[in-house]
């Protein structure tokens, strides 16, 4: 049925983008590692994100072992960070390091989130194109195994902060390849337009590339260790295709570096960016095809311009906790509205309003996300109609999901599940109108554990001093 599947699929599975242990039980009734969503409702409430935590660690570990073994075939070594923007707290970041990753972060409160989870400061790294003297600082002092730096400005200010604490500190430069990938392509142009890393193109008349140019300063600075190059090209990539060709621009940019500074990196970092299925039917990338693929490329190029091959980081975030992730909503209005098409049709689109919206979930909003719902407590007729989902807030365009086909006997009161939410969900949520986050809760093994509580209108007007 699913045989792109590279998991291991629980028994009762309902296939992508479900998580792996989320069933329906003899009632019809869905249950994520046999704990029946009413129950999970009932305990904690609505809206809710709720992580299947053996799906989330079968993910970390498969993709562990898929990279791993394929760096170890051509005699080299692969090393994975969860990237903490897609969902961060201290027990997922936890539950990251102890199935044998480092935790990435990306500003001062995800470093302090890994550091509280326990997460050593050698097993962090810490992005950001504009971090600020006190990140730098608190990355510095907390040892992390790698900054990767992001400007010429940047370099100056790590290597200070390092040099008033007498460490040395081990940095990657984040390079700009000119590949950018997403859902279905890849393209490869020599013109960087963003604000992220530093470009391998020289200017016109230029005699450097700012990338060259940023790895000399780097090498001149004695507080700082020149650890590797990283590159990040896109996020929700299906095709490998792009990470081949990034991986390959960067490992010619170690082997220009080692030619004239005499100087091999150790280490190159492919960034994040693996994609998942939010669609039932999508194909999610397989990280044993991408490992094959970037260990071939990383292989070969080494081999041709006649250089040991680099150590390889990763940085997935929502190819391990995207998928392992639902939101709970309680459905509420259900108002039939009479559409006029642009045809000349005239049919009847069912909105169903549920407990949550825009604040707990941007993406649809954003960028036109696309998730798939299901009634959750119970299966409902076979008949269906047109619906929309929407959220509660003051806003025309607070839509969950455009287009969706649901029972027709849904009532307020029910529940519905949406899928794939685990990543960009809670960690971009917002407090507009004033609504709390919802909580997230993780369950295994039949029983629920409180990750993160529900904020409290009393939580948001404990900051305001009015
Ligand atoms: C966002 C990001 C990631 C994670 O991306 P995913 O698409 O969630 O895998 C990894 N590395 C960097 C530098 C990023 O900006």
């Amino acid at each position: 049925m699913f045989e792109h599947n590279w998991r291991e699929v629980a028994a009762g599975w309902l296939g992508e983008p479900w998580p792996a242990n989320l069933t329906r039980n003899a009632a019809g009734e869905m249950e994520l590692a046999g704990v029946p969503v009413t129950q999970i409702a009932g305990e904690y409430g609505t809206p809710i994100y709720l992580i299947d935590k053996g799906d989330f660690l079968g993910r970390a570990a498969a993709y562990r072992e898929a990279f791993e073994s394929a760096f170890n075939a051509i005699g080299s070594e692969a090393s994975l960070y969860y990237a903490g923007k897609a969902n961060l707290n201290k027990s997922l970041a936890r539950w990251a390091h102890e199935v044998g990753l480092g935790v990435d972060t990306a500003s001062g409160g995800e470093l302090a989130t890994a550091l509280a989870a326990g997460v050593p400061g050698a097993k962090i790294g810490f992005h950001g194109n504009n971090k600020s003297l006190g990140e730098i600082t608190a990355a510095v002092k907390a040892g992390v195994g790698q900054i990767i730096v992001d400007s010429l400005g940047e370099i100056d200010q790590v290597a200070e902060v390092a040099a008033d604490l007498g460490v040395v500190q081990p940095v990657l430069v984040r390079v700009t390849t000119g590949v950018h990938a997403g859902a279905h392509e890849y393209i490869s142009t020599a013109h960087e337009d963003q604000k992220f890393g530093l470009s391998i193109h020289a200017a016109p008349g230029a005699h450097d590339s700012p990338a060259m140019e940023a790895l000399a300063k780097v090498l001149d600075k004695p507080s700082l260790k020149l650890l590797g190059l990283h590159s990040h090209i896109g996020s929700q990539i299906l095709d490998p295709a792009g990470f081949v060709a990034a991986a390959g621009a960067v490992a010619q940019l170690r082997a220009e570096l080692y030619r004239r500074r005499g100087v091999l990196v150790e280490e190159l970092d492919l960034g994040g960016g693996f994609g998942i299925a939010y669609l039932p039917g999508d194909v999610p990338i397989d990280p044993g095809v991408a490992a094959k693929a970037l260990a071939t490329t990383i292989a070969d190029t080494s081999a041709a311009l006649g250089t040991p091959p680099p150590r390889v980081a990763i940085e997935p975030g929502r190819s391990l906790i995207g998928g392992a992730g639902i939101t709970l909503y309680q459905v509420g209005t259900i108002k039939p509205v009479t559409v006029h098409g642009k045809d000349g049709s005239i049919f009847t689109r069912v909105y169903v309003s549920v407990d949550g919206g825009m604040s707990d979930n941007i993406r649809p909003i954003l960028y036109g996300a696309q998730y798939h719902v299901e009634l959750a407590n119970r299966v409902g007729t076979a008949e269906t109609q047109l619906c929309r989902i929407v959220g509660k807030h003051c806003e025309s365009g607070d839509i969950l999901v455009p287009q969706v086909r649901l029972p027709s006997d849904l009532k307020a009161g029910d529940l519905i599940a949406m899928a794939a939410t685990g990543a960009y969900g809670r960690s971009m949520a917002s407090n507009y109108n004033m609504l709390p986050k919802p909580p997230v809760v993780a369950a295994a093994d039949g029983e629920t554990q409180l990750l993160v509580r529900r904020e409290t209108v009393e939580d948001m007007l404990a900051l305001d001093q009015g």
